[in-house]
């Protein structure tokens, strides 16, 4: 069967590999719907930053392996044992795999899992493939298929307000940075489960009027700069991306309230320039957020049914065989022309 191999820095190649057959605990999946994040595009573009090049703790798997951690499909057959009445419905794959041993696992906290391996990114294949097999436990199951590949940036969001409840009243308006696919969710959850006043800014045009169209409060390139203090709680989802000639962190801490709450969901592999004391003096907190915990899931799994968006105007659907030089290679040209490109062997 067909499959798109990472090997690293500009290194992607189509591999064909022997479909697999579930075992006692699995199901086989038939990949639908599998998302290019620009997490993953920057691996191949700048990195690899998280992709491991020695064999992987628990897993044991290094690169070369199958990118793409945001995907679902079809379960089309099932491991002795397992439910077949699964056989025909539709999941998402839950990319985290985690040992389940150590104390960081143990007391819940199982996203900083000391041996986690991730689908796509980390010690373990993920979506850019015809079949994959997967354990019943890592199966999200989705009615809508719009979904398939939203279920992951979903379950970042989710972690990402969580980690705010926890330690920040979560209350008040809210500031999100980056219109990509990771604020549209942040933002969808915050306003329509937790009914908050929030706001939306993205420096691209395309992407502030997509999420205007999608019903959010959107803010202009010059009401951003006048609005320095205007949110308690700001979502930093812009990535590394420049935002109105600012790093984003920059950016939201200008816009957090004194006393207010900077959540940093965007993965950082720059140096910051940033003096201590902008929110020291101000008492402003930076809550960092990394990837779901268990806890996350069961949330989400609540909340998924209840979200009302047409989350479908944020993808563009291209054929696999081009997945390198109309997904990779256009999303590290042009970024305006797409918020997710999903793919699938199958279409
Ligand atoms: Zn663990």
């Amino acid at each position: 069967m067909k499959t798109l191999q990472f090997f690293g820095n500009r290194d992607l190649r189509f591999v064909d590999i022997p479909k697999p057959t579930p075992r006692p605990d699995e199901v086989l999946l038939r990949v639908t719907d599998a998302g290019l994040s620009q997490g993953t595009v920057a691996e191949f573009i700048e990195g690899p930053f998280i992709a491991n090049a020695e064999p992987h703790p628990l897993t044991g798997l290094a690169l070369p392996f199958i990118p793409c951690q945001e995907f679902g499909g079809e379960v089309e057959a099932v491991g002795e044992g397992v439910d077949d009445t699964l056989i025909g419905t539709f999941a998402a794959v839950l990319p985290a795999i985690r040992c389940n041993e150590c104390a960081n696992c143990k007391s819940g906290k199982d996203n900083l899992c000391e041996k986690l391996a991730y689908r796509g990114l980390l010690g373990a294949h993920g979506g850019f493939t015809e079949y994959l097999t997967v354990k019943t436990s890592d199966l999200f199951p989705v009615k809508d298929a719009t979904l398939l590949n939203l279920v992951e940036p979903m379950l970042v969001a989710t972690h990402a307000i969580a980690m705010t409840k926890a330690k920040a009243e979560l209350s008040g308006t809210v500031h999100v940075l980056g219109a990509g696919c990771i604020g549209i969710c942040t933002a969808a959850i915050l306003q329509q489960i937790h009914k908050l006043d929030v706001t939306l800014s993205d420096p691209r045009e395309n992407r502030l009027a997509r999420a205007a169209g999608m019903g959010f409060k959107t803010m202009s390139v010059e009401d951003v700069e006048q609005s320095a203090g205007s949110a308690n709680i700001v979502f930093d989802a812009a990535g590394k991306e420049l935002q109105f000639g600012k790093q984003p962190l920059d950016l939201a801490i200008d816009i957090c309230q004194p006393g207010g709450s900077i959540v940093g969901i965007g993965t950082y592999f720059i140096t910051l320039d940033l003096l201590p004391a902008r929110f020291l003096f101000s008492e402003k907190t930076i809550i960092p957020s990394f990837a779901y915990t268990s806890a996350d899931v069961a949330t989400l799994a609540k909340n998924i049914t209840a979200l009302e968006l047409d989350f479908a105007s944020m993808i563009t659907r291209i054929p696999f065989d081009q997945i390198i030089e109309k997904g990779y290679y256009q999303a590290e040209l042009d970024r305006d022309v797409f918020t997710r490109i999903v793919t699938s062997v199958f279409d």
